[in-house]
């Protein structure tokens, strides 16, 4: 298990840099329209390395192909997911876009930025990855994620509640512990 999350993190955090590294450069700052309501909540210097690229589906990580090799079945798909985020860089498919409220899931990723940012990516992905084996891959009951849509939760039911998002991670990121 140790040996296999090893790999797993490793691979992972090479997979998130490369894809920032790779598409940062071709996304799109947050308009406007989305920096108005969201800077009540976040830092300028949260959301203006935020950059959104725009995809017709996510493509799984290459890293799974070598997991089957192994023998290792994960129940991951990432084609079924609306939005990742690498580091500041948003991917976003498309064509799933319909079926999300675009504020709340913009504040969901901008969530995940700062996670990113207080955590760095090497420890970031020791959490989501640790979160996600420990809680039976379960996507959902990933801690990371668990924080995430809780701040987001928060703010669609009241979106005039300002709240500091960099400082309620701080508080969240206390309780989740991996050594
Ligand atoms: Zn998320």
């Amino acid at each position: 298990m140790k040996e296999m999350m090893d790999y797993l993190i490793g691979e992972a955090e090479a997979w998130v840099v490369h894809e920032h590294n790779h598409l940062w450069d071709t996304g799109k700052p947050l308009a406007q329209n989305d920096i108005i309501p969201l800077e009540k909540f976040f830092n300028s210097n949260t959301l203006d390395q935020v950059r959104i690229v725009y995809v017709d589906q996510i493509e799984n990580p290459p890293f799974i192909k070598g997991l089957l090799d192994k023998g290792i079945t994960l129940s991951l798909n990432f084609n079924q997911v609306t939005a990742i985020t690498f580091i500041n860089t948003v991917v976003i498919a498309s064509p799933k876009l319909k079926q999300e409220i675009w504020l709340p899931l913009l504040f969901h990723e901008c969530v995940h930025v700062v996670q990113y940012q207080l955590l760095g990516t090497r420890r970031f992905m020791e959490l989501y990855i640790y979160g996600w084996l420990s809680q039976g891959m379960d996507y959902y009951k990933i801690p990371l994620e668990v924080d995430a849509a809780n701040l987001h939760k928060r703010f669609e039911a009241h979106p005039d509640n300002f709240f500091s998002a960099e400082r309620e991670v701080m508080e969240q990121l206390k309780n989740h512990t991996y050594a």
